[in-house]
């Protein structure tokens, strides 16, 4: 156990939050700095003050997330849902219906993936001509090699030089863009792209499983965690904005500035958003100084809209979860049926409702009132019933530039867990790392590979134990050993002449 270094994360996300719980437990002296009113991040949740529960939009837990699912039952709640089903709406009604895969014969995949989604107007023909990509997918190993190999080419680019149909494009992929990464396909990396779907769809049959939690992830998980955080002694505290870092001559941190308070360091973890790095870049010498930390502000971030509306009656929503594409170019959204999901809505006379929208930006400067008559109008594209509902009560949550943006070009900007100074780490769901994972799985695993980079360091705890992602169906083994293979002959006859 670690007596006395004292270690400041910066940020109480996923990635912070999981850094300090295990350092606190290795005996670290552990500070955990955020900037806002409470621990969260983007996954945070509070109440109106007519004491409705609202959050920063709604967050699915999808079955490949074996380290957030380990950490709960470590924690001893239940904060989940059973495994929901979802559907696909379009401005012309429902498009396709998900199963619960992990209840389905299982087939190699993709074939589960393909057979056993319901599509209720995408003709056969659009859906084969996704096969020619599973090259790519096999070529896409997750590794620096391969996503400098298609981090240049968009995402649009990719499905069209492997002859994806305009409709599956725009009624399937461009869609699960659009929700997984927030973006439409012309802005996505392509390595981003298809490490994405691969992760969430393609690698297991039941990996597009998913639960949500039955409150928001604020109550259900966060407040036990922290609860249980500070208990082994780590500080958590909020409304603590770091703006600057304090540098010795041996390249070492000793300190971390919030305003005029100064939190002395043995090490840090940086556990923010990229628009949050870049806010403490500007403010920073110490770190303005440095190349990697200056090529941050290469990167962006998107925004994205999450609003929850009240009805004066029960509409019967067919699915607990709903993703919708066509109603703008570019622009997705999901809306939720939190009389199924929260337990809090579950006896609620009216229908509740979350709607959330992603690369929202043409929404953010609308006034409340002229954006809860759009949700309704789409929301009644979907499920009639709401052209007749009344609202009585209505939240409109705005966040600009939150969620990660991975543009085409990006990897090169993006950060690794250790930095040009020896006791500064990374993490967040933007930090470079080879777990395969995504989004609140990968911030998580990112705070825990910091916190394992700080014991290394100090050479004083034991690791934690990161669960990695279920390794990859034999036959795709096979294919990747054969691509592999082959390229690398390729390597030694061709000259390195063309791009990658
Ligand atoms: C609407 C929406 C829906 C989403 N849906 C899903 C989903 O269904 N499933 C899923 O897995 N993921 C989803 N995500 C993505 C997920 O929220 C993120 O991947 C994850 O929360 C990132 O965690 P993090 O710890 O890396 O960063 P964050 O959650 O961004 O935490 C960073 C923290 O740092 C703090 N901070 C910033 N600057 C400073 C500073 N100067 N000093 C101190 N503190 C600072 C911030 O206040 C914040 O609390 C969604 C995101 C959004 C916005």
């Amino acid at each position: 156990m670690s007596q006395g270094k004292r270690v400041v994360v910066v940020g109480a996300g996923w990635a912070g939050l999981g850094a300090t719980n295990h350092l606190a437990k290795q005996g670290y002296h552990v500070t955990l700095l955020e900037a806002g009113s409470y621990p969260g991040g983007l996954v945070a949740g509070w109440k109106t003050a007519a004491g409705r529960s609202v959050e920063a939009g709604i967050h699915g837990f999808w079955y490949p997330y074996r380290n957030i699912f380990s950490l709960i039952n470590e924690l001893g709640i239940s904060p989940f849902t059973t495994w929901t089903r979802s559907s696909q709406y379009s401005p012309a009604g429902l498009e396709v219906e998900s199963p619960i895969f992990q209840e389905l014969p299982q087939l190699p995949t993709p074939l589960g993936t393909f057979l056993y989604t319901q599509f209720k107007r995408l003709p056969l023909i659009d859906r084969l001509s996704a096969l020619p990509l599973l090259y790519a997918v096999i070529d896409f190993d997750n590794s620096d090699e391969a996503w400098r190999r298609y981090d240049f080419v968009t995402a649009r680019e990719l499905f069209k030089d492997f002859g994806v149909s305009a409709r599956l494009y725009h009624e399937s992929f461009e869609p699960m863009l659009l929700v997984g990464l927030f973006a439409p396909g012309e802005q996505c990396s392509a390595a981003a792209a298809i490490g994405m779907l691969y992760y969430f769809i393609l690698a297991h049959q039941p990996d597009f499983d998913v639960v949500w939690c039955r409150g928001t992830v604020g109550e259900k998980i966060f407040r036990p965690w922290v609860k249980r955080i500070e208990k082994c002694g780590a500080q958590v505290l909020a409304n603590h904005r770091v703006t600057d870092l304090i540098v010795d001559g041996n390249n070492q941190v000793t300190g971390v500035v919030c305003n005029d308070e100064v939190f002395d360091a043995d090490a840090v973890i940086f556990a923010v958003g990229i628009t949050g790095m870049k806010k403490i870049l500007s403010s920073s010498p110490s770190l303005q100084s440095r190349d990697d930390f200056r090529n941050v502000s290469n990167l962006g971030a998107i925004d994205v809209l999450a609003t929850r509306l009240w009805f004066d009656r029960k509409i019967h929503i067919k699915r607990p979860s709903n993703a919708c594409f066509g109603f703008d170019a570019t622009t997705g959204w999901t809306f939720f049926d939190l009389n199924t999901l929260h337990d809090e809505y579950r006896n609620e006379p009216g229908t509740v409702v979350e709607a959330d929208f992603y690369h929202a930006n043409q929404f953010l400067s609308l006034e409340n009132e002229e954006i809860i008559p759009i949700v309704q109008r789409y929301l009644a594209n979907c499920v009639p019933e709401f052209w007749e509902a009344k609202v009585i009560d209505s939240s409109v949550i705005r966040l600009p530039q939150a969620v990660s943006h991975f543009a085409p070009g990006s990897y090169r900007y993006m950060l690794p867990a250790k930095t040009s100074f020896k006791n500064v780490f990374m993490s967040g769901d933007w930090i470079v790392n080879r777990h395969g994972s995504w989004s609140q799985e990968k911030a998580y695993v990112t705070g825990l590979e910091a916190a394992n980079l700080v014991i290394s360091y100090f050479a004083e705890g034991t690791p934690a134990k990161i669960i990695p992602v279920e390794v990859d169906e034999t036959h795709i083994q096979l294919a990747r050993v054969v691509n592999r293979t082959a390229r690398q002959i390729g390597k030694s006859i061709l000259p390195e002449f063309w791009l990658p």
